[in-house]
């Protein structure tokens, strides 16, 4: 069934001539969509009943069936969405004073493997489509009671193997004739392929660029991420110049900090040469994962390996760690459901 969404205005205008409908009603539908965040086409309530029961026929309103959502005691929100064809996806929602993030995901399962994510280790079923990925802010959205401030795609997948759909995708979100988010207020995060990091500065839009590095140099980074799409540090910097070039944005390098692996004083040194070398920001994330060969390094550590990177004039980060209760990191929750 085609997702309504997708449709161009000029299809729905025809949609709706077909069935003798005035052509206003195209941006009452519009409207319901992007503005009230409807999810089923019974919500339309200006529409007449059999209007909204043809246009069930032939198009569905979300591309989402919620199968459990969990809240956290910091109110950051999980939940797992059945799609279409049985597979299932997470979408979660963090809370912040004066800011809602939805971190959407953009495939189901993963090929690149990350040594420490749940998700890799789920395999790689297919890319999510357009309104599977645009349904997920609709979600958080809703649960936020208005539309959320920020998108950050970082769920389960590697956005840029799935380009052909996630551009789209941040196209309806960014749009005034779709959500009409800032794009300044999206971030696209990979695990660091060059070649969609190009494909993406192309379209010069002011989305924000994070690099999961996890590592400040290609032998300790072969230990997190397996060869096949693991890409050199210095190709990825190349593409990361080429995105703040085309874009004007600063990127942010992502690094997960796993006790004993990569959390060193001589790993923190080495990082801020890469971040220096990026011309990047740090977020720095104690691991979360629910393999114990991958616990986060103590606190003090953390605040150590960040304040090495702060004197030498980096802007750098320690993530709170939000959702832990409800296995809030990237294909946790999944996994949990499949094993139950
Ligand atoms: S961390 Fe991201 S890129 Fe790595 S396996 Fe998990 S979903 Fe894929």
């Amino acid at each position: 069934m085609y997702s309504i969404k997708e449709q161009t205005k000029e299809q729905l205008a025809e949609w709706l001539k077909a069935h003798g409908q005035p052509a206003f009603r195209a941006t009452q539908i519009h409207d319901w969509l992007f503005k009230k965040l409807a999810m089923t086409f019974d919500e339309m309530a200006n529409l007449p009943k059999a209007l909204r029961e043809e246009l069930a026929a032939d198009f569905s309103a979300c591309a989402l069936e919620i199968e459990t959502a969990q809240t956290d005691n910091d109110r950051t929100v999980k939940w797992l969405s059945r799609l279409h064809d049985g597979h299932t996806i997470e979408t979660v929602l963090i809370r912040a004073p004066k800011r809602n993030t939805v971190c959407v995901s953009t495939q189901v399962g993963c090929q690149v493997h990350c040594v420490f994510c749940a998700t890799g280790r789920q395999g790689f079923a297919r890319n999510l489509n357009v309104s599977e990925i645009v349904d997920q802010v609709v979600l958080a959205s809703r649960e936020a009671g208005e539309l959320v401030t920020n998108v950050v795609v970082m769920g389960m997948g590697e956005p840029l193997h799935n380009l052909q759909n996630l551009i789209p995708a941040l196209e309806m979100i960014c749009s005034p004739d779709g959500f009409g988010l800032g794009a300044r207020h999206v971030t696209v995060s990979t695990s660091g392929v060059p070649r969609g990091i190009r494909q993406l500065a192309d379209l010069q839009r002011p989305w924000n660029l994070a690099v999961s590095l996890h590592a400040a140099n290609n032998e300790l980074r072969s230990k997190i991420i397996p060869p096949k799409f693991r890409a050199r540090i210095e190709d990825i910097r190349d593409a990361v110049a080429y995105y703040r070039e085309k874009t004007g944005r600063m990127p942010t390098i992502e690094y997960v900090l796993v006790d004993g692996l990569n959390d060193s004083f001589d790993d923190a040194s080495a990082l801020a040469d890469v971040a220096h070398d990026f011309h990047a920001k740090v977020n720095l994330i104690p691991c979360n994962s629910e393999d114990p060969r991958f616990a986060p390094p103590p606190a003090e550590k953390c605040e150590k390996f960040l304040s090495v990177l702060t004197k030498r004039n980096l802007q750098a980060t320690l993530r709170m760690r939000k959702g832990k209760n409800i296995r809030a990191a990237c294909g946790q929750l999944r996994q949990a459901e499949e094993e139950s």
